[in-house]
């Protein structure tokens, strides 16, 4: 069973003419909508309702609190009076209006719901929200990304629900610098990247010789792809690397950030994955792990989210096994000498802390 969190409200952090804009989760509701698959769940109460449609829920507001175990006090507060007066470029990149500090609270707040209905007993749970998070550090907004909504729920499960051991799987575009950097030197959050080469895009790190520091040696995981890459070279090392990392981590808490960004079509990256990733990878995971809470994060064609994120969502509510998923594209041998490299690189640096 799965549930969806999300508010119209997120709309009301208004960015203009900008690649993250509100249209990106008003076209992703509205294909949902026409589906007729949405059941909406009119107060917050975690009911287990019903099997054949999605459970959509409101997002909560992450407190104060909640944000300040993760972002700095100065930051919180200079983001609050840019926004209080008005808003604009808080960097080359990120944008914010009046009402985004507020908003940016509600985005946390989803990532937060969304854990929590999956610790209530769904299989899945997904916070479309906006403004994202993965750039976010603890200082500063940047790459579209305001607060760090994934590491704010982390921090909430485990100070309320006495969680200890995380995992994120990240398949965005673009590596998530912010939460890895929160969590580098933290056994305890595997983080897990598969993004265009760091040498060719932003944010400019997210190298496979990151591999955290002291105690967070081996708990990042980085896998930059050369521009050009497509399905069959995400899959060839995909395969290899997610299922026996995931088990020897062993994670009690299993974490999907959900970019679109990687596609063809997609106006930011050089990733040429097709529609038919979306749901293999969703796939994948589900087989590996059947909890699983989902976080969008970037994907700037409007048409490619609607296409695949309907294609993601179909196979989490099972209108196709994993199994049918998986091997449906699973054959393929096409796959360039560098993405060989790339794994095998990645095999040597990390043998002594997973077995793959
Ligand atoms: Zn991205």
């Amino acid at each position: 069973m799965m549930a969806l969190v999300h508010s119209k409200d997120y709309e009301k952090h208004e960015t203009g003419i900008h690649p993250e804009n509100k249209e990106r989760l008003r076209v992703i509701i509205n294909t949902l909508e026409k589906e007729g698959i949405l059941n909406h769940i009119p107060t917050n109460k975690h009911i287990l309702k019903s099997r054949n449609k999605i459970d959509v829920f409101r997002p909560e507001t992450a407190s104060l609190k909640d944000i300040l175990k993760v972002h700095s006090e100065s930051y919180v507060k200079y983001l609050k009076s840019f926004c209080d007066s008005g808003g604009g470029y808080l960097d080359p990149d990120t944008v914010v209006s009046k009402d985004s500090y507020k908003i940016a609270k509600l985005a946390a707040g989803g990532a937060i719901t969304a854990s929590k209905l999956v610790l209530n007993g769904y299989n899945s749970a997904y916070s479309l929200a906006r403004p994202p998070g993965h750039h976010a550090t603890r200082e500063n907004g940047m790459g579209f990304c305001l607060f760090n909504n994934i590491a704010i729920a982390i921090e909430h499960l485990k100070k309320y629900n006495k969680i200890k051991k995380f995992i994120i799987f990240d398949f965005d575009v673009h590596y998530g610098n912010g939460t890895a950097e929160m969590y580098l030197n933290d056994p305890n959050v595997l983080y897990i990247s598969i993004h265009q080469d760091p040498s060719t895009l932003f944010p400019g790190s997210g190298f496979i010789e990151e591999i955290g520091v002291d105690e967070g040696e081996g708990c990042n995981m980085n896998i930059p792809m050369p521009p050009g890459s497509s399905n069959q070279d995400y899959m060839y090392i995909l395969e290899r690397i997610l299922e026996p990392v995931f088990n020897d981590f062993d994670a009690e808490f299993q974490f999907l950030e959900v970019g679109f960004d990687a596609h063809k079509d997609d106006p930011l990256s050089r990733i040429n994955l097709d529609d038919e990733f979306y749901p293999w990878i969703t796939s994948k995971i589900m087989n590996i792990t059947n909890q699983l809470v989902l976080i969008l994060e970037g994907g700037y064609n409007l048409s490619v989210l609607s296409r695949c994120n309907m294609k993601m969502i179909n196979v989490l509510r099972n209108e196709l096994t994993y199994e049918e998923e998986i091997q449906k594209i699973g054959n393929e041998v096409k796959v360039s000498n560098e993405t060989k490299k790339i794994f095998h690189n990645i095999q040597d640096i990390f043998s002594s802390f997973y077995d793959f």
